[in-house]
């Protein structure tokens, strides 16, 4: 269980979950192919769908308690829309990249690995 919280963190500032040293991104959302600093593989490695719907959950109640909150204000509908709009897209698009590392680094751990096609040696 240790191991799991240790690589989780790494996951939450993006870094290698072996080695904790090397990004796991080259840029915003695309995974290196292995690590810099150790060569631990993320070939066969994704996050598919966890990472965004993580993000929806997350940043899905974060506004609707802030809209909850500024509807009981003086506030015109034009400036709700305008504030939370500008908030979902900013803090999706924040939360995104963490939620990524942290489910890379999550199916890292547990061994969940994908066919890598352009390896002859793995049967698909
Ligand atoms: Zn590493």
């Amino acid at each position: 269980m240790q191991h799991y919280w240790l690589v989780i963190k790494r996951g939450l500032i993006r870094r290698c979950p072996k080695c904790g040293k090397g990004h796991i991104f080259n840029g915003y959302l695309r995974l290196v192919p292995e690590c810099l600093e150790c060569g631990e593989s993320f070939r066969n490695i994704r996050s598919d769908d966890a990472a965004p719907w993580a993000t929806v959950l997350f940043v899905g109640h974060l506004a609707a308690w802030m809209i909850g909150n500024m509807v009981k204000g003086d506030i015109s509908a034009m400036n709700l829309i305008l504030i939370v709009l500008i908030f979902v897209l900013s803090a999706a698009g924040i939360t995104l990249p963490i939620m990524k590392g942290v489910f890379v680094n999550l199916n890292w751990i547990s061994g969940l690995r994908y066919a890598d096609p352009s390896d002859p040696n793995e049967q698909i």
